[in-house]
């Protein structure tokens, strides 16, 4: 059958990274990010500065680029990473694009932007539900192709419900776009007749998040060694990391090939496996290693006295709001402060009740600044300085730099606290630090500073690369919901045993 001229063209999501140890993600956590019904995907997805996350508007760019199309939005949904999503709004959430694909029929094929580490209250596998539901809906002969952040845990129906499995290459995550268009491609060859087959393959590692970055290390390697095996045969491999925190039995270090064509399992099957093989023989790089906290606050100290050591940028990667974490943990800040640390920022810290009270004091007010005098989350300790209001901010940007770069954002109200030789930014909305732009809409100088602390496990890398290299990145060990120190929390459902928690774990290749 030739390709449909003007095809039918379903464009839908569900975008959240979910932390088993975080408070759950409600309908609100959704609407205050990206919640879009219909032609509102499309328009937005078009337009300049879009909420979304980048692979919709790569993927409607790249569509709009190749040909004629009848784009029709369904329903997209995005939250920052939080804890299970309430099973009443993903509920909601499913009966709302079944309702609206059955309207759009008949289709041509659906676009899904996924994240793959979603679970819900109630679901381990609900990308494999929502997957479930557009194949019921559309039929076994539409093509579905669906794109994944490389923290997806992978199930297998979440492989085999649709054609073409499309992962992020790059963390932090600066190909979301690419991945975007990619999907536009091999949907445009799936309209053409094109068939695929899927392969997949899981490792019992759950690689703590310090160890899946992609500029170097074995993850690295492993994504590197799939780029480099492909051939006609294969439409994409993707490597997924996974998210350790979503604690299911689908965690894993998994490989996903996508073959070209009805008789390409042989060779999927044969990449996958030579892949995966190569990352079970790196396992023992699969182990985080991180700073003490009494290193970093000397190296901090050394740093704001000696102005001719290069300046270091400290992440408290136990504390992400990117991987669930709330973003305000005292532990670093605390330690900076009482050892009198000095020409440093930090950022950003949630604390709405705090930053609330700066905007009615005002600039220059001085006061005792109490963090956390709301918030009773595990780790969230309250805390108390001397501070003086440094600057305000409505907290609306848009992202500069990294994986926020051209991407609409909103802090809420925003203040700079300087606290001692400390100047700390509060915000009203949790957003990881991954942008220097939230410093810089205070007026703060990043360049000027002597130690800049961020509350990011690694996608500050993306936004800060143009002030610290790589030896200037300290990665500080302090407790927190998303801990690299895997061996520190209560895991209930991860497969054992397992890298990097257990010994004499085993892995054959059937
Ligand atoms: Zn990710």
């Amino acid at each position: 059958m030739p390709a449909p001229a003007n095809p039918r063209i379903a464009v839908l999501g569900f975008s959240i990274e979910c932390n088993k140890f975080a408070p759950p993600a409600t309908r609100a956590h959704f609407l205050a990010r990206t919640y879009l019904e219909g032609d509102a995907i499309i328009a937005e997805a078009r337009g300049p500065t879009p909420t979304m996350l980048p692979e919709t508007p790569g993927f409607v760019a790249a569509m709009d680029a190749s040909g004629p199309w009848q784009p029709i939005g369904i329903a997209l949904a995005m939250a920052e990473p939080n804890g299970p999503v309430e099973q009443a709004f993903f509920t909601a959430l499913l009966e709302t694009i079944a309702r609206r694909l059955r309207a759009a029929l008949p289709l041509d094929g659906v676009y899904i932007c996924a994240h793959g580490a979603a679970v819900t209250t109630a679901d381990d596998d609900s990308e494999g539900a929502l997957f479930e539901i557009v194949r019921a809906v559309v039929g076994p002969d539409v093509p579905v192709v669906a794109t994944f952040d490389l923290h997806a845990n992978v199930s297998d129906r979440m492989v085999d419900l649709i054609d073409a499995f499309i992962g992020y290459r790059t963390n932090p995550h600066l190909d979301m776009r690419g991945r975007g268009a990619e999907a536009a491609a091999g949907l445009r060859e799936l309209l053409a007749g094109t068939k695929t087959e899927r392969v997949r393959l899981r490792l019992p590692i759950v690689p703590p998040t310090v160890t899946l970055l992609t500029a170097a290390g074995p993850y690295a390697e492993m994504i590197r060694l799939g780029q480099e095996r492909m051939t006609s045969e294969i439409m994409n491999v993707s490597v997924m990391g996974g998210f350790a925190y979503s604690d299911t039995a689908k965690n894993g270090l998994s490989v996903i090939v996508t073959g070209r064509g009805s008789d390409s399992r042989a060779a999927a099957a044969a990449l996958a496996r030579e892949i995966a093989e190569y990352g079970w023989q790196q396992r023992a790089r699969f182990y985080a290693h991180l700073t003490p906290l009494d290193e970093a606050v000397q190296q901090a100290l050394a740093a704001g006295r000696d102005p001719s050591l290069p300046a270091l940028c400290f992440a408290d990667v136990a504390d992400n709001p990117g991987g669930g974490g709330r973003g305000n943990t005292m532990y670093l800040l605390r330690a900076f402060a009482a050892a009198g640390v000095t020409g440093a920022l930090f950022g950003i810290v949630y604390d709405p009740e705090l930053a609330a009270e700066a905007h009615g004091h005002g600039l220059h007010y001085h006061f005792t600044a109490q963090f956390n005098r709301a918030e009773t989350t595990n780790f969230s300790e309250p805390w108390s300085a001397p501070a003086r209001v440094a600057a305000l901010s409505d907290g609306n940007c848009v992202g500069r730099r990294g994986i926020y770069a051209g991407q609409r954002l909103a802090l809420g109200p925003t203040a700079a606290l300087a606290v001692g030789g400390i100047t700390v930014v509060v915000v009203s909305h949790r957003l990881q630090c991954a942008d220097p732009v939230f410093f810089e809409m205070l007026g703060l100088d990043v360049r000027r500073a002597r130690s800049v602390a961020v509350k990011s496990r690694g996608h500050f890398r993306g936004g800060f690369d143009e002030f610290f290299g790589p030896d200037q990145i300290v990665e500080v060990d302090l407790p927190g919901l998303t801990s690299p120190m895997l061996q520190r929390f209560q895991w209930t459902r991860l497969p054992r045993p397992v890298i990097p928690l257990d010994l004499d774990v085993e892995y054959r290749l059937s």
